[in-house]
């Protein structure tokens, strides 16, 4: 999405002709570090191939293809020409937005941009403007689109009742993203409304994220249609509304009420049901016809259709077959542009009257010619599947030798080759003559995938890897995933055609769940699927070279994951993906450098091409040069010695050169984990996020199901002190079944213990378990989130009364009951803690996020919130001298502790304790063993005297 700031905006400049202004949009992307030079001849082979003015005194300079290789970041800068100037077209242009954009990206943003000049006079305020930020404002207001399309349908859904359709509908809203759960949450408690024949409405206006319209049919088989209050139920508006902003939807709802007969939309397919939506009857003609500009209708080839259409005799209208059901004026740039179609998608133009069908071939006939570019016919294959492109429009590969920046998901380097893996292809009849043949096929390639995941959980490195392939297992054993393909097979249909029919049903299913981890858990199941088809089709992987390798691949399942030669795959890199996706969190369990979501161009590298990837900073150098690879090399090996030392070390006790003591702890989501940690070297676990127990569970688990698992973790320990932190929810972390109100700011909302103690009781329940699991054991327990004493006391008050109630004998009694400094509030007000708290854990993810004012995870702003900036590093500070001026202890347990940069200045400030992931706690105490005490406290010292974290990381490179 489009988002400006100030800083992309220069405003009062001035151009003698159109060329000097073209010249300054090139030299300012340039300037922003958006392009190389070259690309300036991008934008005037551009200009050549047709003006760019878009209209409303804007125009829209960008690159064409082949110079989309000087484009170093997709970005876009924006100019003001008050004065304005005459483009070479003769119209008179006030604004330039210019584009950067490295593949199709730009679709987006000129899609963007078209919502926001649509509105009245925006011209005349764009040129006159004498404020970046308002300027910023207006071309990035975010244009709240109401949204009813494929993607918002629920058609023929096996739902039981009108609840659950309603439901169903809402789910699907979230599975889009429109919606949060307590959208769902407010639609299951509601009574849908009955609007005459068939059709009812239900609607909700809170955890709206974006106005829209789902609409659920029930299953269609006669038999099992139902009623509701006395009247049939065939059709299920679910509307998320938002202020006024949904009414155009309500009037597409109007065109369905009035117009059609609920019972025949029963077995309509979505095409049919867009279509009634969109307004076409049998008044109406209509013609499909495929998008085939290798990038889509944009602004040169919607302008030719706009000239195209205006043409006509009769008005003609256009739509996209599966995106909104909202037809729009084929004469209309803006609208034509704002469609953002891609290549391949259908469109559906529409004309009534007289002269509508010649208008119709007309305006198709232009299309399907390319509308002034060069266009090839559509495959479905190889227009599907990137590696089989014709040269003409492959995806270029990123250029070598050169940084390319995406998302960081597992830490460390990789310097090796490419094994590039295209997705596998499978063909197979869809129906077959004999089914107890395709019975027993069938029956066979489960029996033979399940043989393969023994074999995998058997070599499993890594619990959750094991964790994740036995769930796969069972579900390869599912009664009912089977029933449903053997039902597929008597009704005719091949083993292969079946089975992915049923899995991806069961997997459709699974996505329209509220519960965003169970959604997920779709992504197995159609891993598992493909598992059984790869077997019936007799289709094997590539087989990866023997050497040390990076993998490539669009998307990587975890059984993907789980088959890696640990050994030989050096890194993974994919196009898509996050770093929270399972697969990522799965590369970091088994340590392998990750990289992730760095876009389809690398499909186009090339096996046994050489790469550089940078796991911790997100970043690939593809072909680096001999001086780069060399550097890099020596980084790399620099890296492996220490890692292979420090293991060596690391059951020694945590302390600095000259021995001064810093306990060296886990932080832990999982209480299966705490033996692992012990093997790396743990003294203990620093944090216990609890709150990931409770999300593993259905409702939240009872006292004897707490106890079990906290158990798990101090028999694991063996006497090493564990500090358990209660629930945090809330936030980034919600708990389905503890839903909380809709917020504009959760982060600041109710989360931690705030919203613990909204529900006092299942802390009680906590608290006791705690208690009782670690009899005989140290047991530290911390409040998350808290802002000042009068939180903490509530607690210890509830706390001293279980401790009181509870027997000694049946319950832990060195116990220690703490509070986390995440708000600045805390560590402001430390001395006041201190005095009655037993120790402090620092979280410095939050803390820094609460100085800073920066979201943790917001995607622009999260790299600036870091930990050692002097603002956090004065909190920290307070914090220690507070502590131990009252003899207590006080840990780090955020990301910082493991930075090597920030451990000398954290013991420097004082600190006890750090806790960090598992796998980092050998190269920490590596790094504690490098400096001596006196050290630390020097550079401590001068890192609060910086002005900024960029100061302070300077500082640190200087030492
Ligand atoms: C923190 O905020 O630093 C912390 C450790 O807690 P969490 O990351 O779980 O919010
Ligand atoms: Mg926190």
């Amino acid at each position: 999405m489009l988002t400006l700031g100030p800083n992309d905006i220069v405003l009062g400049c001035q151009a003698a002709d159109w060329e000097k202004a073209l010249d300054l949009a090139a030299q300012t992307l340039h300037e922003a570090g958006l392009v190389d030079a070259e690309y300036r001849h991008g934008l005037y082979q551009r200009e050549a191939q047709s003006s760019t003015y878009l209209g409303n005194a804007i125009a829209i300079p960008h690159g064409t293809p082949e110079s989309r290789q000087y484009v170093r970041r997709t970005g876009v800068r924006v100019i003001q020409f008050p004065q304005g100037v005459t483009w070479h077209d003769g119209q008179r242009v006030y604004v330039l937005v210019a584009i950067a954009a490295q593949n199709d990206e730009h679709l987006d943003i000129l899609r963007q941009l078209t919502h926001v000049l649509d509105q009245d006079g925006i011209a005349e305020q764009l040129a006159n403007t004498q404020s970046t930020e308002r300027m910023a404002q207006q071309l990035s207001k975010p244009v709240a689109t109401p949204r009813l399309d494929i993607n918002t349908l629920c058609l023929k859904f096996p739902a039981r009742d009108i609840h659950e359709l309603a439901v169903a509908a809402a789910a699907r809203l979230r599975q889009a993203e429109h919606v949060d759960p307590t959208f769902i949450n407010q639609i299951a408690a509601q009574s849908p409304i009955w609007l005459g024949q068939g059709f009812w409405l239900v609607s909700a206006d809170q955890g709206v994220k974006q106005p829209a319209l789902s609409i659920a049919t029930p299953h269609t088989d006669t038999d099992k249609t139902f009623s509701h209050q006395g009247h049939p139920v065939h059709l299920v508006f679910c509307l998320a509304a938002q202020g006024q902003a949904h009414r155009p939807l309500l009037e597409q709802l109007h065109t369905l009420l009035t117009q059609a007969n609920s019972e025949q939309l029963l077995n309509a397919d979505a095409q049919r049901l867009l279509a009634q939506l969109a307004g076409e009857d049998e008044h109406t003609h209509t013609t499909r016809v495929r998008v085939l500009n290798p990038h889509g209708l944009h602004a040169r080839p919607a302008k030719q259709l706009v000239q195209v259409a205006r043409a006509q005799a009769c008005a003609i209208n256009i739509r996209l077959e599966e995106g909104s059901a909202q037809s729009v004026s084929a004469a209309s740039l803006t609208k034509v542009i704002g469609l953002g179609a891609r290549r391949g998608q259908w469109l559906v133009l529409s004309a009534e009257g007289e002269g509508a069908e010649t208008a119709l071939a007309a305006v198709s006939e232009a299309i399907q010619s390319g509308l002034g570019e060069k266009v090839s016919p559509w495959h479905e294959r190889q227009d599907d599947h990137p590696q089989t492109l014709t040269p003409e429009h492959s995806l270029a590969a990123p250029a070598a030798d050169q940084i390319h920046q995406a998302i960081a998901a597992a830490p460390g380097m990789a310097i090796a080759p490419l094994f590039v893996v295209r997705p596998l292809q499978f063909d197979y009849p869809h129906n077959a003559s004999d089914p107890a043949q395709e019975r027993q096929r069938l029956k066979q390639a489960i029996q033979q995938g399940a043989t393969q995941l023994q074999t995998l959980i058997r070599d499993a490195q890594g619990d959750e890897v094991a964790d994740i392939l036995s769930m796969h297992e069972e579900m390869l054993d599912d009664p009912e995933l089977r029933q449903a393909a053997e039902e597929a097979i008597q009704e005719g249909r091949s083993a292969e055609a079946a089975w992915w029919e049923a899995i991806d049903t069961a997997a459709h299913a699974q996505e329209m769940l509220a519960d965003r981890l169970l959604a997920e858990r779709a992504a197995d199941l159609r891993d598992v699927g493909r598992r059984v088809l790869s077997v019936l089709c007799g289709i094997h992987p590539p087989t990866p070279p023997e050497h040390p390798y990076i993998l490539v691949m669009e998307d990587i399942g975890p059984s993907d994951v789980a088959r890696l030669d640990t050994a030989r795959v050096q890194g993974i890199l994919t196009a898509r993906g996050g770093a929270t996706a399972h697969s990522a969190i799965l590369a970091r369990a088994l340590g392998i450098a990750a990289v992730v979501g760095a876009g389809e161009t690398i499909m186009a590298l090339t096996d046994g091409d050489m790469m550089i990837l940078d796991g911790q900073r997100g970043q690939i150098i593809p072909n680096p040069d001999s001086a780069r690879l060399e550097t890099a090399r020596q980084q790399l090996a620099q890296q492996e010695q220490r890692a292979a030392e420090a293991w060596d070390h690391r059951f020694e006790q945590g302390q600095t050169r000259d021995g001064h003591r810093i306990e060296v702890a886990a932080n832990l989501g999982n209480t299966a984990h705490a033996a692992d940690a012990v093997t790396r070297g743990a003294e203990g676990v620093g944090l216990l996020r609890t709150e990931f127990l409770f999300m593993a569970h259905a409702s939240a688990p009872d006292r004897e199901t707490q106890i079990q698992e906290y158990r798990q973790a101090i028999e694991a320990l063996d006497g090493r002190p564990l500090v358990a932190r209660t629930l945090d929810v809330g936030g980034d972390k919600p708990l389905p079944y503890w839903p909380v109100p809709q917020e504009d700011n959760p982060f600041l909302g109710l989360r931690g213990i705030r919203l613990a103690l909204t529900q006092p009781e299942v802390l009680d329940t906590q608290l006791e378990a705690l208690l009782i699991a670690a009899k005989d054991r140290p047991l530290r327990i911390m409040l998350p989130m808290v802002k000042d004493i009068a939180e903490f006391r509530r607690v210890r008050e509830r706390f001293d009364q279980l401790l009181a109630a509870l027997p000694e004998t049946e319950r832990a009694t060195d116990v220690q009951l703490g509070v986390m400094i995440e708000v600045p509030s805390s560590a402001l007000l430390a001395p006041t803690l201190a005095a009655e708290v037993d120790f402090f854990s620092i979280g410095t993810n939050d803390l820094t996020q609460y100085t800073l004012a920066i979201d943790r995870g917001h995607p622009e702003l999260s790299a600036q919130a870091d930990g050692l900036h002097p603002a956090v590093l004065r909190l920290i500070q307070m914090t220690v001298e507070a502590a131990h001026a009252q003899d207590k202890w006080v840990g780090v347990c955020g990301e910082l502790a493991s930075d090597s940069g920030a451990v000398p200045i954290l013991v420097g400030l004082g600190v006890d304790e750090l806790s960090v992931s598992a796998r980092q706690i050998p190269l920490v105490k590596a790094r504690l063993r490098e400096f001596d005490l006196m050290t630390g406290q020097q550079l401590a010292q001068q890192a609060l005297t910086q002005a900024t974290s960029a100061d302070v990381r300077d500082l640190l490179e200087n030492v």
